[in-house]
């Protein structure tokens, strides 16, 4: 195979490889031809109401599983009324034939409310408050890393109808778990092999060489930085990752938190920019699991996944040779980067 430049690649098929799992992604920018239309549709129509009476994460009202919501100030947290885990599950492993594996999952699932504000995303939120959530989560993880049968806690945000958010109010949840995620533990080893090889976090070094690059930074804050990943799969997915040594959220000192809720807010409110309307996407933190012997290996992250890829309208599926090959994209990452820091 000869051996090129990623610029003589710029507008030829190619694979990019995601060092952090191992697969890859087919990027065809020759499809790219068509103009870039920018198109910005007008913003939905009717405004929320800052308390809906209807709604199951507003303070005071019940809640489908028979609770009442009290009348929380800050962040709420509470266990979800239809939890796709439970705690004290006992162990167990079930194997009937020699290719059948079942193994028992213990954990819990949580529902976070960002503020009593039907109406605020966390974009929006005054500084303390989007501080207030970041804390929150930080708490979250630190009482479930006690637990003796937590070992990997996912927390996310699906938002906006189409990503199946089942309630308009600014919340995200986690789901702790016994047995590491097929996502996180593909990312442990990765980052653990690097780590061997190289004597440096893998991600540590890649955020070291897209500052230098710059094509796919999109901005930065004084302590963390934000980026179209190279890998990307999603139109304008991004990476946010921090400029110093920190596996897991609970290594983060108060300037750290603040600055990691400044680039939070940044970062939604970009999106929310790009099409002119609240950009429907899931996003969430990578961290250490508590019982990864390979900590130095691990810098904590952000992934997002916005779905959009034209306009408020037309958006990217996962479809057809996505689900029986592997994912597919016109826009380079380089122009997606781009087009988030609003270049002309
Ligand atoms: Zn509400
Ligand atoms: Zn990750």
């Amino acid at each position: 195979m000869t051996q090129t430049t990623l610029a003589a690649l710029a507008t030829a098929p190619h694979h990019r490889r995601n060092p952090l799992t191992g697969d890859w992604v087919l990027v065809s920018p020759h499809r790219m031809q068509r103009p870039w239309q920018g198109q910005v549709d007008a913003p939905p129509g009717a405004a929320l109401p800052a308390h809906d009476p209807a709604c199951y994460l507003c303070p005071r009202n019940p809640r489908a599983g028979g609770a009442t919501n009290p009348d929380y100030q800050g962040t709420f947290v509470f266990d979800n009324d239809f939890p796709a885990l439970l705690p004290h599950t006992p162990t167990a492993h079930a194997s009937e034939a020699p290719w059948m594996e079942a193994r028992s999952e213990t954990g819990l699932c949580r529902v976070i409310c960002y503020s009593p504000r039907h109406d605020v995303p966390f974009g929006r939120l005054p500084p303390e408050a989007a501080l207030g959530v970041i804390q929150t989560w930080t708490d979250q993880v630190r009482d479930l890393y006690a637990r003796p049968a937590i070992n990997c806690v996912q927390l996310f945000e699906n938002r906006g109808e189409g990503m199946g958010a089942s309630s308009p109010h600014p919340h995200g949840q986690l789901w702790a778990t016994s047995q590491l995620s097929n996502e996180v533990d593909k990312e442990d080893r990765a980052q653990a092999a690097w780590y061997a090889t190289h004597g440096s976090p893998l991600l540590t070094q890649v955020l070291d060489f897209e500052r230098r690059a710059a094509d796919r930074l999109v901005f930065e804050n004084d302590l963390w930085s934000v980026l179209v990943p190279f890998w990307a799969t999603w139109p304008f997915e991004t990476l946010v990752l921090p400029r110093f040594a920190a596996p897991c959220l609970t290594d983060l000192d108060l300037p750290q938190q603040r600055a990691l809720a400044d680039i939070w807010q940044r970062l939604c409110n970009r999106y929310d920019q790009l099409f002119g309307t609240p950009m429907p996407l899931s996003c969430g933190l990578h961290l250490a699991p508590k019982a990864s012997p390979h900590r130095q290996a691990w810098q904590l992250h952000a992934h997002f996944f916005p779905v959009l890829l034209r306009s408020a309208t037309v958006r990217k599926f996962m479809v057809g040779y996505e689900m029986l090959a592997g994912p597919q994209r016109d826009l380079t990452p380089e122009e997606a980067a781009r087009r988030l820091r609003g270049d002309p």
